[in-house]
Protein backbone atom coordinates (compact mmCIF):
# COMPACT_ATOMS: atom_id res chain seq x y z
CA UNK A 1 0.00 0.00 0.00
CA UNK A 2 1.31 3.07 -0.64
CA UNK A 3 0.36 5.88 1.46
CA UNK A 4 1.16 9.75 2.20
CA UNK A 5 0.80 11.67 5.14
CA UNK A 6 0.30 15.60 5.09
CA UNK A 7 -0.08 17.85 7.71
CA UNK A 8 2.30 20.88 9.45
CA UNK A 9 5.24 20.75 11.10
CA UNK A 10 4.79 19.49 14.54
CA UNK A 11 1.45 18.07 13.63
CA UNK A 12 2.73 14.50 14.53
CA UNK A 13 2.71 12.91 11.30
CA UNK A 14 6.15 11.68 11.45
CA UNK A 15 5.88 9.49 14.57
CA UNK A 16 2.52 8.00 13.37
CA UNK A 17 3.90 7.46 10.03
CA UNK A 18 7.11 5.76 11.62
CA UNK A 19 4.54 3.76 13.74
CA UNK A 20 2.13 2.95 11.24
CA UNK A 21 5.13 1.30 8.91
CA UNK A 22 5.88 -1.61 10.38
CA UNK A 23 1.90 -3.06 10.85
CA UNK A 24 2.13 -2.69 7.01
CA UNK A 25 5.79 -4.15 6.41
CA UNK A 26 6.17 -0.89 4.49
CA UNK A 27 9.33 1.70 4.79
CA UNK A 28 8.89 5.02 6.67
CA UNK A 29 10.20 7.32 4.21
CA UNK A 30 11.11 10.49 5.33
CA UNK A 31 12.47 13.55 3.08
CA UNK A 32 13.27 15.60 5.96
CA UNK A 33 15.36 12.82 7.51
CA UNK A 34 17.09 11.69 4.11
CA UNK A 35 17.84 15.20 3.63
CA UNK A 36 19.48 15.18 7.53
CA UNK A 37 21.78 12.20 7.03
CA UNK A 38 22.43 13.53 3.63
CA UNK A 39 23.79 16.53 5.63
CA UNK A 40 25.46 14.77 8.19
CA UNK A 41 27.74 12.31 5.12
CA UNK A 42 27.92 15.79 3.53
CA UNK A 43 26.88 14.37 0.34
CA UNK A 44 26.46 16.85 -2.76
CA UNK A 45 22.68 16.44 -1.58
CA UNK A 46 22.90 17.09 1.45
CA UNK A 47 25.41 20.78 0.55
CA UNK A 48 22.75 21.65 -1.60
CA UNK A 49 20.22 21.13 1.02
CA UNK A 50 21.57 22.69 4.07
CA UNK A 51 21.29 26.16 4.10
CA UNK A 52 17.34 26.28 2.35
CA UNK A 53 16.48 23.68 5.68
CA UNK A 54 17.96 26.00 8.04
CA UNK A 55 16.18 28.97 7.03
CA UNK A 56 13.04 26.62 7.15
CA UNK A 57 12.19 27.27 3.41
CA UNK A 58 11.86 24.41 0.86
CA UNK A 59 14.88 22.80 -0.93
CA UNK A 60 14.16 23.08 -4.46
CA UNK A 61 11.48 20.42 -6.28
CA UNK A 62 14.50 19.42 -8.51
CA UNK A 63 16.47 18.35 -5.78
CA UNK A 64 13.95 16.74 -3.61
CA UNK A 65 12.43 14.85 -6.59
CA UNK A 66 15.51 13.21 -7.64
CA UNK A 67 16.29 12.06 -3.74
CA UNK A 68 13.13 10.54 -3.94
CA UNK A 69 12.97 8.65 -6.99
CA UNK A 70 16.10 7.10 -6.05
CA UNK A 71 14.84 6.05 -3.10
CA UNK A 72 11.66 4.27 -4.00
CA UNK A 73 12.73 3.04 -6.62
CA UNK A 74 14.71 0.11 -4.08
CA UNK A 75 14.06 -3.08 -3.62
CA UNK A 76 11.92 -2.41 0.21
CA UNK A 77 9.48 -0.51 -2.14
CA UNK A 78 7.82 -3.15 -3.58
CA UNK A 79 4.95 -3.61 -1.21
CA UNK A 80 4.13 -0.06 -1.25
CA UNK A 81 5.50 2.89 1.19
CA UNK A 82 4.53 5.72 3.40
CA UNK A 83 5.76 8.74 2.12
CA UNK A 84 6.19 11.54 5.06
CA UNK A 85 7.30 15.04 4.19
CA UNK A 86 6.67 14.53 0.26
CA UNK A 87 4.88 15.87 -1.72
CA UNK A 88 5.08 19.33 0.01
CA UNK A 89 4.14 21.43 -3.55
CA UNK A 90 2.15 20.76 -6.28
CA UNK A 91 5.17 19.75 -9.08
CA UNK A 92 6.24 17.06 -6.30
CA UNK A 93 2.63 15.97 -5.98
CA UNK A 94 2.33 15.71 -10.07
CA UNK A 95 5.80 14.33 -10.49
CA UNK A 96 4.19 11.26 -7.75
CA UNK A 97 1.60 10.85 -10.08
CA UNK A 98 3.46 10.23 -13.24
CA UNK A 99 5.25 7.87 -11.00
CA UNK A 100 2.62 5.67 -9.06
CA UNK A 101 -0.96 5.67 -7.69
CA UNK A 102 -0.88 6.94 -4.48
CA UNK A 103 -3.92 4.59 -2.06
CA UNK A 104 -4.48 6.99 0.54
CA UNK A 105 -3.63 10.44 1.70
CA UNK A 106 -3.75 11.15 5.38
CA UNK A 107 -4.10 14.65 6.69
CA UNK A 108 -3.30 15.76 9.71
CA UNK A 109 -5.56 18.05 10.62
CA UNK A 110 -4.67 20.38 13.76
CA UNK A 111 -4.19 24.17 14.28
CA UNK A 112 -1.36 26.33 14.13
CA UNK A 113 -1.95 27.29 17.41
CA UNK A 114 -1.40 23.57 18.77
CA UNK A 115 1.58 23.34 16.16
CA UNK A 116 3.10 26.11 17.45
CA UNK A 117 3.10 24.84 20.98
CA UNK A 118 4.01 21.36 20.20
CA UNK A 119 7.07 22.52 18.21
CA UNK A 120 8.18 24.71 20.85
CA UNK A 121 8.59 21.50 23.19
CA UNK A 122 9.90 19.40 20.51
CA UNK A 123 13.46 18.10 20.48
CA UNK A 124 15.46 15.10 18.66
CA UNK A 125 18.28 12.82 18.84
CA UNK A 126 21.45 14.00 17.52
CA UNK A 127 21.96 10.27 16.45
CA UNK A 128 19.50 8.65 14.98
CA UNK A 129 16.95 11.40 15.10
CA UNK A 130 14.34 10.35 17.11
CA UNK A 131 11.46 12.70 18.55
CA UNK A 132 10.70 13.29 21.78
CA UNK A 133 8.63 15.87 23.38
CA UNK A 134 9.82 17.68 26.42
CA UNK A 135 6.04 17.61 27.37
CA UNK A 136 4.56 14.55 26.67
CA UNK A 137 7.29 12.25 25.74
CA UNK A 138 10.67 13.37 27.15
CA UNK A 139 13.52 11.67 26.50
CA UNK A 140 14.01 8.75 30.00
CA UNK A 141 17.38 10.82 31.14
CA UNK A 142 17.60 14.02 30.30
CA UNK A 143 19.46 15.46 27.31
CA UNK A 144 19.86 11.51 26.13
CA UNK A 145 18.12 9.30 23.60
CA UNK A 146 16.16 6.46 24.93
CA UNK A 147 17.60 4.28 21.70
CA UNK A 148 21.14 5.05 20.63
CA UNK A 149 22.59 7.56 23.60
CA UNK A 150 23.36 10.36 21.72
CA UNK A 151 22.38 13.98 22.50
CA UNK A 152 18.85 15.22 22.06
CA UNK A 153 18.91 18.67 21.18
CA UNK A 154 16.53 21.36 18.96
CA UNK A 155 16.92 21.15 15.43
CA UNK A 156 17.73 24.26 14.24
CA UNK A 157 14.54 23.99 12.25
CA UNK A 158 12.52 23.88 15.31
CA UNK A 159 13.78 27.86 16.57
CA UNK A 160 10.28 29.46 16.80
CA UNK A 161 11.17 31.93 13.95
CA UNK A 162 12.14 29.25 11.76
CA UNK A 163 8.97 27.42 12.88
CA UNK A 164 6.78 30.68 11.76
CA UNK A 165 8.27 30.42 8.62
CA UNK A 166 7.60 26.77 8.05
CA UNK A 167 4.33 28.02 8.79
CA UNK A 168 3.81 30.32 6.24
CA UNK A 169 5.25 28.07 3.53
CA UNK A 170 3.07 25.03 4.24
CA UNK A 171 -0.16 27.55 4.39
CA UNK A 172 1.17 28.60 1.16
CA UNK A 173 2.38 25.59 -0.98
CA UNK A 174 1.77 22.55 1.08
CA UNK A 175 -2.05 22.88 2.24
CA UNK A 176 -3.54 23.42 -1.28
CA UNK A 177 -2.43 19.04 -1.61
CA UNK A 178 -5.14 18.18 0.87
CA UNK A 179 -7.88 19.16 -1.91
CA UNK A 180 -5.90 18.01 -4.69
CA UNK A 181 -6.43 14.59 -2.62
CA UNK A 182 -9.66 15.00 -1.53
CA UNK A 183 -10.58 15.71 -5.31
CA UNK A 184 -9.12 12.32 -6.30
CA UNK A 185 -11.28 10.86 -3.35
CA UNK A 186 -8.42 9.24 -1.43
CA UNK A 187 -8.31 11.82 1.29
CA UNK A 188 -8.96 11.19 5.00
CA UNK A 189 -8.44 13.80 7.62
CA UNK A 190 -6.96 12.60 11.03
CA UNK A 191 -8.18 15.41 13.84
CA UNK A 192 -5.26 15.42 16.37
CA UNK A 193 -5.80 18.78 17.94
CA UNK A 194 -5.70 18.17 21.62
CA UNK A 195 -2.52 18.94 23.01
CA UNK A 196 -1.90 16.36 25.48
CA UNK A 197 -2.75 13.41 22.59
CA UNK A 198 -0.14 10.95 23.05
CA UNK A 199 1.61 9.59 20.17
CA UNK A 200 0.32 6.14 20.95
CA UNK A 201 -3.50 7.75 20.60
CA UNK A 202 -1.98 9.42 17.64
CA UNK A 203 -1.22 6.20 16.03
CA UNK A 204 -4.58 4.76 16.91
CA UNK A 205 -6.89 7.80 15.53
CA UNK A 206 -4.90 7.40 12.21
CA UNK A 207 -4.65 2.89 12.25
CA UNK A 208 -8.65 3.64 12.92
CA UNK A 209 -8.93 6.29 9.66
CA UNK A 210 -6.33 3.85 7.59
CA UNK A 211 -8.86 0.65 8.65
CA UNK A 212 -11.98 2.84 7.70
CA UNK A 213 -10.56 3.82 4.07
CA UNK A 214 -10.14 -0.02 3.84
CA UNK A 215 -13.44 -0.67 4.06
CA UNK A 216 -14.75 2.04 2.42
CA UNK A 217 -13.27 1.05 -0.75
CA UNK A 218 -14.29 -2.84 -0.10
CA UNK A 219 -17.87 -1.87 -0.58
P1 LIG B 1 10.69 17.70 7.94
O1 LIG B 1 11.61 16.87 8.77
O2 LIG B 1 9.74 16.88 7.10
O3 LIG B 1 9.98 18.76 8.73
O4 LIG B 1 11.61 18.45 6.87
C1 LIG B 1 12.64 19.31 7.29
C2 LIG B 1 13.05 20.22 6.14
O5 LIG B 1 13.53 19.44 5.03
C3 LIG B 1 11.95 21.09 5.54
O6 LIG B 1 11.71 22.27 6.29
C4 LIG B 1 12.53 21.40 4.16
O7 LIG B 1 13.57 22.36 4.23
C5 LIG B 1 13.19 20.06 3.81
N1 LIG B 1 12.24 19.17 3.10
C6 LIG B 1 11.77 17.98 3.52
N2 LIG B 1 10.91 17.45 2.63
C7 LIG B 1 10.84 18.34 1.61
C8 LIG B 1 10.09 18.39 0.39
N3 LIG B 1 9.24 17.40 0.05
N4 LIG B 1 10.27 19.46 -0.41
C9 LIG B 1 11.11 20.46 -0.10
N5 LIG B 1 11.82 20.50 1.05
C10 LIG B 1 11.70 19.44 1.90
Amino acid sequence: MKKIFLGPPGSGKGTAASRIAPKFNIPHISTGDLFRENIKNQTPIGIKAQQYMDEGKLVPDEVVIEMLKKRISQNDCENGFILDGFPRTMPQAEMLEELTDIDIAINMDVTEEVVITRNSARISCSGCGKIYNLRSTPPKEKGICDECKEKVVRRPDDEPEVIKKRLEIYKQQTSPLINFYRNKGILKDVFCDDIMQTPEETFQAVMDAIEKFLEEMKK
